[in-house]
């Protein structure tokens, strides 16, 4: 069943489990995850960057609305980083049941007007809004990008952002970034700012980049009130991995893409598996049909 951002995020919140957001760019990867979902009646959001609905065409949102219209399982068609007002319209035309609208980089104020202004559109339209406050990290080679250097959440700032705007969800900056971190470096999530800004506000806060922070941390973060955490490189991973392996495996005459792929969406199905536990999402469908 197709549900909005809103409605996906604030069960999860109440029920202090976080919600994958999978950036799931191809049909394999998709499949892959909502047939993990299903198995683990995990509530998932299916998110897509501006860049990755590029390659994949509009149409593919035909097959993605089709399959979340035949599932029990709860799921929110979610817009990743959309940049500008027709990027989102865009989305909403199209069906998505949630936008994000990133203003990060933008000065404070200016991050509000436009905030402010997307949020006016897409709750006419029943479509529910997140946005970031502070800068998620880059660490290079992703779809999703980022800065160089992270700017942290300030927890006030972070109140007077929401009352400003009417946001349904807010991604913080507590020292992730997108991609996976280079050898040597270990990320430190600033779990005290996350702990701050849950006694300020009350909506969902959200989570990019939690690819390669450790379990220990991200349990943490669920634990203190994060309801939802953008999941891309790890599902990409693996199965580039596993399809590297095939390609170079010696048989040259290995080339449909039914007998290619299934391998390789098994270990991205051993991923999202480990992430729904992590997350403490798996058996919480049925929270969706009261
Ligand atoms: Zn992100």
């Amino acid at each position: 069943m197709l549900i909005t951002g809103k409605e996906i995020l604030d069960i999860a919140q109440k029920n202090k489990f976080a919600i994958p957001a999978f950036n799931a760019g191809s049909g394999q990867l998709f499949t892959a995850v909502m047939e993990t979902a299903e198995e683990m009646k995990a509530p998932f959001m299916m998110a897509i960057h501006p860049d990755e609905l590029s390659f994949l065409k509009d149409s593919f949102i035909g097959q993605v609305l089709y399959e979340c219209n035949h599932t029990k399982i709860p799921v929110c068609l979610h817009l990743d980083h959309g940049a500008n007002i027709k990027q989102v319209m865009h989305a909403i035309k199209l069906g998505f049941t949630s936008v994000m609208i990133d203003a990060s980089h933008k000065p404070f104020e200016e991050n509000i007007r436009i905030t402010k202004e997307i949020v006016n559109i897409a709750h006419l339209a029943g479509v529910s809004v997140e946005a970031e406050l502070g800068t998620i990290g880059d660490t290079g080679n992703t779809v999703e990008g980022g800065v160089t250097e992270i700017i942290y959440t300030d927890p006030l700032k972070a109140q007077e952002f929401i009352a400003e705007t009417g946001i349904d969800s807010l991604a913080i900056a507590i020292g992730t970034a997108h991609g996976i971190y280079p050898k040597n470096f270990v990320p430190k999530l600033r779990l005290d700012i996350l702990k701050e800004t849950t006694k300020l506000v009350d909506i969902p806060l959200v989570l990019h980049g939690g690819s390669s922070n450790s379990d220990t941390e991200i349990a943490s973060a669920v634990e203190l009130g994060i309801a939802k955490i953008n999941i891309s490189s790890d599902i990409k991973i693996c199965f580039a991995q596993k399809l590297r392996e095939l390609l170079n495996s010696g048989n040259s005459e290995i080339r449909e893409p039914n007998v290619l792929f299934p391998a390789c969406m098994l270990e991205t199905k051993k991923v999202a598996k480990q992430k729904i536990e992590l997350f403490k999402t798996n058996d919480k469908a049925g929270l969706y049909y009261l």
